[in-house]
């Protein structure tokens, strides 16, 4: 079902960008055979999955949507899809990003631009646009996506789907190609809150392949679904519903917090007076990392090498030249302009500062506050092409989800309505690992 699926739209919503159908049904056929001796089944039992194509997987090609990695098959896989295989979803294939997840659109990706599945002439956000789009169209169960800067809660916002960036350091980073570690999370995306729960309970938990992964048991997350929000303090940052957010997007969100007052939450108006500095702490910290990171894409270790180079350098120089793009190479220089000697001190250390007053901010929040209620993004999904040439505005984007990576807090994009046809997305953001917190909000209001 999921393949025909696949074949009826994937033209129009091009989410894929590699299939392993005799994979998947190989991996179902096992699946099916184990039943006879054994009854019983994982929780994603034959659930079609898609996956991000920054996260590897054993055979199958994984790209980081880069014509550097375009014949890149990892060796193994991560912890996350292992995670899945013991819950014995089965792997559709690989989603369509942008480039090495840096974007907002997908327009970025080195193959092709996937569409929003409720109007193709928009964006279906990014980086995650593969994930969100195939969810929504139908054509996988749930999909994984990452986020470092809203790249899960974004996208969900524009195709209407549920997305979930954990905690930092809740779901293992092994086997995710890193963009800026100290920020990157991976995540479900799927139709209901419920499904959300369920995925991430399966991918979650520590791992000792990632020294960052915490060492915290995994809650039974379907038990926080209770259904109701008595007694629950919402914190709403005038920041959040301020300047800059579209009407119809702002009315989305007062009458999902009218929801949940009829439901027994109480809210008030607070203020996270540093989110005015995010963007421009995380597009330096987040280039600084992706300049280290990406440093390993020489030509020599993975994907496609320059064909005749003179030496060394020259090899590097063209492999990198042909194999990233516009974006990449905007990132790799602005992150090593930011760490090098006599600048250290004016961009990066001062942008590591202003994460710590960022993270401050929660903190503050969390003493009087259970959860922090916003839009996910200040529109709806916006025209293909309308924002590709002015990188700065690209970026203004991602004001209201990238505090949430600053912080290292767990957030969800959960659909609250529509504006002239196109989803909106609530975000709901709660303390670190209270994902369950998260979820019981999501829930409620779904
Ligand atoms: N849009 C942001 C960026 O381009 C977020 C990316 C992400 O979360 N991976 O960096």
């Amino acid at each position: 079902a999921s393949y025909s699926r696949i074949k009826e739209v994937d033209d129009k919503v091009q989410a894929f960008l590699t299939l392993d159908e005799e994979g998947a049904r190989e991996q179902a056929k096992k699946l099916d055979e184990a039943l006879e001796s054994d009854d019983t089944r994982g929780l994603l039992f034959g659930l079609p999955a898609g996956i991000k194509d920054n996260i590897v997987t054993n055979g199958l090609r994984t790209t980081c949507a880069s014509q550097l990695l375009s014949n890149f098959e990892p060796v193994h896989n991560a912890t996350v899809i292992n995670g899945l295989e013991n819950a014995e979803s089965v792997t559709i294939g690989k989603l369509n990003m942008d480039e090495f997840a840096m974007g907002s659109s997908n327009e970025n990706s080195g193959f092709q631009t996937t569409r929003n599945p409720w109007n193709i002439e928009y964006v279906p956000g990014g980086s995650s646009g593969g994930s969100a789009a195939s969810v929504a169209a139908g054509e996988v169960t749930f999909a994984l996506g990452s986020d470092t800067g809203g790249s899960i809660r974004q996208p969900a916002s524009y195709c209407g789907v549920v997305g979930l960036k954990p905690t930092y350091g809740r779901v293992s980073r092994f086997g995710l190609v890193a963009f800026a570690s100290s920020l990157d999370q991976i995540g479900p995306l799927t139709r209901t809150v419920e499904d959300n729960a369920l995925v991430l309970g399966e991918i979650a938990g520590h791992c000792k392949k990632d020294s960052t992964s915490a060492d915290v048991s995994v809650p039974d997350y379907l038990s926080s679904l209770i259904g109701d929000v008595k007694g629950l303090r919402i914190a709403v940052p005038k920041e959040y519903l301020g300047e800059g957010v579209n009407e119809d997007v702002r009315q989305r969100v007062l009458e999902a917090l009218k929801v949940l007052e009829e439901q027994g939450a109480t809210w008030e108006e607070v203020s996270l007076p540093h989110s005015q500095y995010a963007v421009a702490a995380y597009y330096l910290l987040a280039s600084s990392e992706a300049s280290a990171n990406l440093a390993r894409f020489d030509g020599v270790r993975y994907g496609v090498r320059a064909k005749n180079p003179n030496n060394l350098i020259d090899m590097y120089k063209e492999t990198r030249s042909n194999g990233f793009g516009d974006e990449v190479k905007r990132r790799i220089m602005l992150g090593t302009f930011a760490l090098s000697s006599g600048y250290y001190d004016a961009y990066y250390k001062k942008a590591q500062k202003v994460r710590t007053l960022i993270k401050q901010d929660f903190d503050k929040i969390w003493e009087d506050y259970d959860v922090v209620i916003g839009p996910t993004a200040p529109t709806t999904a916006f025209k293909v092409g309308e924002k590709i040439d002015d990188p700065l505005t690209m970026y203004a984007n991602d004001i209201l989800t990238i505090p949430v990576n600053l912080a290292g807090v767990p957030a969800i994009s959960v659909p609250c309505g529509f504006s002239e046809g196109l989803p909106v997305g609530l975000q709901i953001i709660a303390k670190p690992f209270e994902e369950g917190t998260v979820y019981r909000v999501a829930h409620a209001y779904e």
